[in-house]
């Protein structure tokens, strides 16, 4: 398909304008950093300071009660010099096309750094999804995948899960691009169900390459995991795992917290218990009864080795990054720790794991998954295992060897390797026309 017979009445975003949220800033100002770190020109940081293309669209619903409600979805990718466009769509009443914008730029560093083939994108709707009967969550899905429809592709743009989407989101989505198209296109999505194309190993696969990159934090600076403590902050789809990935690895796992509160047990929490208990009745882990209940603002200042800050963006920031005493952050959100934060941080000496490093395993076994669809061929899980181990400890390694030889932040390296490689694939191609 061509991109190019994008119907000319989309509202596609002008240059002029565009929102511009925290976020957004905090990618750009990273952005800037790496460009002097790097002495690229300056047409070379103007290109990549902006998304490539950004579409809006308004997405109408037909509510369980007979209302029509609009809500306003996005769909923004920021460079695809390498291949594809690639990542998530998010369901969260705060989307909004700053955030987007941002979130589709550290992809494109995020898919360099770990050197899969593709470029950067982000989408999502701002709705809260729990407000939605699961008949209203298809036909949201349904509607705003036929609106981008034009935009993406195998070849295109390859959504994924993110903050409130699921497999369920991408079967939704994949099957609307495949009625449409009159043929089955599993490679449009990834992400999704084993049963259409979905690989085994992606359901966990953010929560194990964020505890590959904590096992290899520790590992390079000489210690050992065995009985070291974590917090984990945010205990949905990346944090459970994390935790749980981190504890079967030796270490014990302390604190957890969620939207609802947290627990902490000095000895270490039961991460299995808590999740079944997550999948039975309770609502937050504040409702389990293990250890004492734990504050949300009180996970930060806990003096543990790791905390693992697995929520959403900005939670730690200028406010309270004074009370983190970990030695480790690794970081299994996307962008949780705030740029002003980050310099108090490495002046304190904390070791911080990027996101862009630390929360790649996610888009790493999409990659793995996207391959097989377009191949019509499946792997093992063994298969799918070794190689996203192999891909994040070659990342981390690469990562770390730079900033030991330039004696710069963990941050600054990986930006440095994925900005690096985005601008050389740039150089390469030159400017068209
Ligand atoms: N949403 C995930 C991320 O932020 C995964 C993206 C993908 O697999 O495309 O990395």
């Amino acid at each position: 398909m061509k991109t190019d017979s994008l119907p000319v009445h989309h509202p596609v975003v002008s240059a002029v304008g565009r929102p511009r949220s925290d976020i957004r800033s905090a990618a750009l100002t990273q952005l800037r950093d790496t460009v002097e770190f790097l002495q690229l020109d300056e047409g070379t940081h103007k290109v990549l300071a902006e998304p490539r293309r950004s579409l809006m669209v308004s997405v109408p619903l037909l509510r369980d009660d007979g209302s029509l409600e609009v809500y306003e979805g996005f769909r923004v990718q920021h460079n695809a010099a390498r291949g594809p466009a690639k990542g998530g769509i998010r369901f969260h009443p705060e989307v909004d096309l700053g955030e987007v914008t941002a979130l589709a730029m550290w992809m494109s560093w995020k898919c360099a750094v770990v050197g899969v083939p593709y470029g950067g994108a982000k989408g999502g709707v701002r709705i809260d999804p729990s407000t939605l009967s699961a008949a209203e969550r298809e036909r949201l899905t349904r509607r705003f995948t036929s609106e981008i429809r034009a935009f993406i592709g195998p070849e295109i743009d390859i959504p994924a899960p993110d903050v409130g989407t699921d497999e369920q989101t991408m079967a939704w989505m994949m099957d609307t691009y495949s009625q449409v198209a009159g043929y089955s296109v599993p490679g449009v999505v990834t992400g999704k169900p084993i049963s259409i194309g979905g690989t085994s190993g992606r359901a966990g696969a953010t929560s194990r390459g964020v505890a590959i990159a904590t096992l290899e934090a520790l590992d390079s600076h000489g210690i050992n995991p065995n009985g070291r403590t974590v917090a984990v902050e945010g205990f949905g789809k990346v944090g459970a795992l994390a935790a749980l990935y981190l504890q079967e690895a030796g270490m014990k796992v302390v604190a957890v917290t969620d939207v609802g509160g947290g627990r902490y047990c000095a000895h270490g929490l039961d991460i299995e218990l808590l999740i079944s208990e997550m999948a039975s009745d309770a609502v937050s882990v504040r409702d389990s009864e293990q250890g004492d209940e734990l504050r949300r603002a009180e996970l930060l200042s806990l003096d543990v080795d790791v905390l693992v800050p697995a929520a959403m963006e900005g939670s730690i920031n200028d406010s309270n990054v004074d009370m983190v005493s970990a030695r480790v952050i690794v970081e299994g959100a996307n962008g949780p720790v705030t740029p002003a934060a980050d310099r108090v941080l490495e002046d304190c000496g904390t070791l911080v794991i990027p996101d862009i490093l630390a929360n790649a395993g996610g888009v790493v076994v999409s990659y793995l998954e996207w391959v097989q669809n377009v191949q019509s061929y499946s792997w093992s899980d063994l298969d799918v295992q070794l190689k996203l181990s192999d891909v994040m400890q070659t990342a981390y390694k690469s990562v770390f060897a730079l900033s030991q030889s330039r004696s710069i932040t963990m941050r600054r390296a990986a930006h440095a390797i994925g900005v690096g490689r985005v601008a050389e694939a740039m150089q390469c191609r030159g400017n068209f026309p």
